[in-house]
């Protein structure tokens, strides 16, 4: 199955990696990564943690569909909770 590709500036074709998940257990909300995304898709939410009764912040992906598979998002984050994927074309 052939996947979604652009094209850089010079001409070159790139595959993008649209978000995927952002991993829960290893997210420690820093939120560098809302602030690397230029689309507005990711955004902050309290989860509860049942062992602490504490209640701490992680990043979910609030608009999946302005995703323009940058990565950008995934640079960004020291605690690697990203991961991607490349679309099907239709
Ligand atoms: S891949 Fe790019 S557009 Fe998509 S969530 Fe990450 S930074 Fe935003
Ligand atoms: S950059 Fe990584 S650790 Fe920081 S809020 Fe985003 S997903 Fe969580």
């Amino acid at each position: 199955m052939p996947f979604v590709t652009g094209t850089t500036k010079a001409g070159a074709s790139w595959t993008p990696t649209f978000v995927e998940n952002i991993d829960s257990e290893k997210c420690i909300g820093c939120g560098r990564c809302f602030k690397s995304c230029a689309r507005k898709v990711l955004g902050p939410e309290d989860l509860e943690d049942e062992e602490s009764e504490s209640i701490r912040m992680i990043m979910t992906i609030s608009n999946d569909a302005d995703c323009i598979g940058c990565a950008g998002c995934g640079v960004a984050c020291p605690k690697k909770c990203f991961s991607f994927k490349p679309m099907d074309v239709q």
